[in-house]
């Protein structure tokens, strides 16, 4: 092995302005494996004022780099693609060590870390402006498309290395600097790890930051600080209203990018392939034990095929293996921390409370959840109401195809979504009448794909992610005129 495949090492502060330092709050925030709480690192945590130098570190960098030749940035991508496949297993490890996942997870989200690279290989190219029609004579009209400045970046735990870096690669792609705040559980993979990836690609100084610090000392600050134009937040539906709130209220106006909560239906319409919908339902419900936004969050059964549907749905869940996520077998690890457990133990105790009938159970083993499921939830309780983000299935009957499209929209989400028939067009029209940002035919709710569009509706977000998609939302337009010769004005 050479020197420069040996592995990552000392993330355990920030990197602000391209360097590698403790931060300055005095607090010391430990890092633990979720699955045997072994001690990861510790991480000193950041000030406000570590906060605000890799605003303006951020800021300095971004104005040469906002005029960089476009490939000079594809090439900063090719550069991390081949780190990435490099440093695959190193990676990997540090996802499942800090996040639980388990192998096939962790595998998957290096998978999309790569793609959304490749995609932000082509983007700097597909940067277009305009040129427009203007009723003034000898006047020329002009559209500008120009990189937004600095983007902060706020991102959860969950899928912490594609969701940080979904807003990365493309911010950097369109010209931004960026200053990144991982969540508390994944600092690593969050943030440090990608800042030693792009530190090594040979990104410039201070056009990446990362910073590790208490909600407490930075949160409102990080919205607040007069620098960046764009928040680009994933996470919880509460703190993006209040990140929303601030970018209102702050001295300067400021862009929100907000990928929240979800609550997704997943509906099975009485002439559904049963054997393919209960395989995609429970892959979409359980993978990375729910704690996904777009997990399918309530499954929503025709009642002509309820009980069918049910008994094969819990037959096929039973098989599922829990405990070590860096087993291949393994289908549920741990839960990210306790707080997560207790909110998970507290759903099922409302459930059972509630008198939903449980057809599947177990205890709780350390952080580990069995997978649980509740058959004849009413929609409207509280419980199926609620983003589990846990293994946990309720089952709601539906009287008929319009019921079950007035179930799957009564929700305060709209994020994602599925449908499964054998009638394609009966699919595509029932798609069509969920109020929700994405619904899939015939497949599981938690898909994304770098060129695809990516957002929700209602309480589940505003802005999108991907592709051109992206691009309107991190860059912004200018419009600028030429006038050829005298213009006659009235006074
Ligand atoms: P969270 O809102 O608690 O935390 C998300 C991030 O916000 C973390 O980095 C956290 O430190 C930070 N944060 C918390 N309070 C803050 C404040 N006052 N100011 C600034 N930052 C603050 O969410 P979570 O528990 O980490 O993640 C789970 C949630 O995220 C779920 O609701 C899930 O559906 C959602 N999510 C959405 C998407 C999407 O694309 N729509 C993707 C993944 C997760």
């Amino acid at each position: 092995m050479t020197t420069e495949f040996l592995p990552y090492k000392d993330m355990d502060g920030q990197f602000i302005a391209g360097q590698w330092r403790a931060g300055r709050s005095g607090k010391v925030l430990p890092n633990h494996n979720p699955y045997d709480s072994g001690l990861l690192g510790e991480i000193s945590l950041a000030s406000e004022s570590d906060l605000d130098e890799a605003y303006q570190a951020a800021a300095a960098a971004q104005r040469s780099w906002g005029k960089s030749l476009h490939s000079e940035r594809s090439a900063l991508f090719l550069r991390v693609l081949a780190i990435l496949d490099q440093r695959k297993d190193e990676i990997i490890g540090w996802i499942v060590r800090e996040t639980g996942s388990t192998l096939l997870k962790a595998t998957a989200e290096w998978g999309a870390v790569r793609a959304g690279t490749m995609e932000a290989v082509a983007l700097p190219s597909r940067v277009e402006g305009k040129i427009m029609p203007i009723d003034v004579p000898g006047k020329q009209s002009f559209v500008y498309r120009e990189p937004l400045g600095v983007i902060g970046v706020i991102s959860p735990w969950n899928f912490p290395m594609v969701l940080s870096n979904r807003s990365i690669a493309p911010a950097l792609a369109l010209g931004n600097a960026v200053v990144v705040k991982p969540a508390e559980d994944t600092p690593v993979t969050g943030g440090l790890l990608l800042a030693k990836i792009y530190e090594e690609a040979g990104l410039a100084a201070g056009l990446l930051n990362v910073v590790v610090g208490d909600v407490a000392d930075i949160g409102d600050a990080f919205t607040l600080h007069p620098i960046p134009k764009l928040i680009s937040f994933t996470g919880s539906t509460r703190v993006g209203k209040r990140i929303a709130e601030m970018a209102a209220t702050g001295t300067r106006l400021k862009h929100v990018g907000l990928e929240l909560g979800g609550n997704a239906p997943f509906v099975v319409l009485d002439d559904a392939d049963l054997d393919l919908a209960v395989g995609a339902a429970a892959f979409g419900r359980f993978l990375h034990n729910g704690q996904i936004c777009m997990s399918t969050n309530r499954i929503i059964v025709d009642a002509s095929i309820f009980d069918a549907f049910v008994e094969k749905f819990v037959a096929h869940v039973k098989t599922f293996k829990t405990g070590d996520p860096s087993d291949p077998d393994t289908v549920i690890g741990p839960l990210i921390n306790g707080k997560q457990k207790a909110a998970a133990l507290r759903n099922i105790a409302a459930a059972r409370a509630a008198g939903f009938t449980e057809v599947l159970g177990g205890e709780a083993d350390g952080l580990m959840v069995p997978p649980h499921i509740f058959v004849n939830v009413p929609n409207d309780s509280p419980f199926a109401q609620t983003e589990q983000f846990a293994p946990i299935a309720p089952i709601i009957r539906a009287a008929n195809e319009d019921d079950a499209l007035r179930l799957a929209n009564e929700t305060e989400f709209g994020l994602s979504s599925a449908v499964f028939t054998r009638d394609v067009a009966r699919g595509v029209r029932f798609a069509r009448g969920i109020e929700a940002g994405m619904t899939h035919v015939n497949d599981i709710s938690v898909l994304d794909s770098p060129f695809n569009m990516f957002g929700g509706e209602k309480n589940s977000g505003i802005g999108r992610f991907n592709g051109d998609w992206v691009i309107a939302e991190m860059t912004t337009d200018h419009w600028i005129t030429v006038q050829d010769g005298a213009r006659h004005y009235p006074f």
